[in-house]
């Protein structure tokens, strides 16, 4: 496999920057996967690709591959479902024509939350932006930061514990596409689509089997499964899924800089995974040292 010969693990395939809800520049997370000793990673801001090259030419200095991804947002019922990208056409037309939607419809749907949480506390859309790289995928997490600049909260865990709970009333939903859409427009811009922790505790509970196996027919690629949120029932079953239907299985440390306590390398993709994908990818290749 002439691709499997040109990186070198450990590899880390789920990573944030500011141009989503990270805390840090593309090429500062670049630098923290670095020290943690990680040589090969992707970074997965949620819809968005803009910080791939600054990503890319940090990684050159630094000798490690860079690994072109994103994590489309999608929603199948109530479950927000998270799909990791790896190796499409960044500039196919149905993808960032749905990624562009995504991203849009999310502005309006942060406003109408920081509106319903300034009827209780003192914070308003000013205190948001600037939590928010221009331009940036904006989330509850850019909410949350706001409510710490603002003294409300004390982080952004206990911002999501809280106020930023669908339970307290204040939470808007945003229009993201069902999964079997995610999993086609990734597939068909050339990429490998990979389930972003599917299996965490609670409200977002894993899809129903049948459902995953409809996902499998559409070109589904494989689940992270390494992931501090996935459950450990949840992991068994997913293997056992991806060893029926012989699909690639990742693990991934999710770092959203200082937003998340999860540190780069936490959990890492074997080699024979990050080959399986770069064989079966088309839309893009990594970029080597
Ligand atoms: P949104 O897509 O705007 O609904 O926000 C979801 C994002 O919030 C996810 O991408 C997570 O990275 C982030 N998130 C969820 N829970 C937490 C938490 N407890 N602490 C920090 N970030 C979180
Ligand atoms: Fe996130
Ligand atoms: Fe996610
Ligand atoms: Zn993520």
């Amino acid at each position: 496999m002439r691709s499997a010969q040109r990186f070198e693990g450990p590899s880390d395939l789920h990573m944030h920057s500011n141009h989503s809800d990270g805390t840090q520049s593309p090429a500062e997370v670049v630098r923290q996967a670095h020290l943690h000793g990680i040589r090969t990673l992707a970074l997965t801001d949620h819809d968005r690709t803009t910080g791939w090259d600054e990503a890319a030419s940090a990684a050159g200095e630094y000798g490690m591959t860079f690994f072109p991804g994103m994590e489309l947002s999608a929603k199948h019922q109530w479950r927000s479902v998270h799909v990791l990208g790896y190796l499409f056409d960044p500039v196919d037309p149905a993808l960032t024509a749905e990624t562009d939607r995504i991203r849009g419809d999310r502005i309006g749907r942060a406003e109408r939350i920081v509106r319903n949480i300034g009827r209780d506390y003192d914070l308003n859309w000013e205190d948001v932006v600037a939590q928010t790289m221009q331009d940036a995928t904006v989330g509850r997490p850019h909410i949350a930061d706001a409510l710490v600049a603002r003294g409300i909260v004390r982080d952004r865990a206990e911002a999501f514990d809280g106020i930023l709970h669908p339970r307290e009333g204040y939470y808007e939903p945003h229009y993201a596409p069902d999964p079997l859409t995610a999993v086609r427009l990734i597939t068909r811009a050339g990429g490998v689509a990979i389930i972003a922790h599917p299996v965490t505790a609670g409200r977002d509970r894993m899809m129903p089997v049948s459902f995953i196996e409809q996902l499998i027919a559409e070109g589904l690629g494989g689940f992270e499964i390494d992931h501090r949120e996935n459950t450990e029932d949840g992991k068994r079953l997913l293997r056992s899924i991806a060893a029926e239907h012989d699909l690639i299985v990742t693990g991934s440390s999710d770092y959203h800089g200082a937003g998340k306590p999860n540190v780069p390398g936490e959990n890492s993709t074997s080699d024979e995974m990050v080959a399986r994908i770069i064989d079966r990818a088309t839309g893009s290749r990594p970029r080597y040292p």
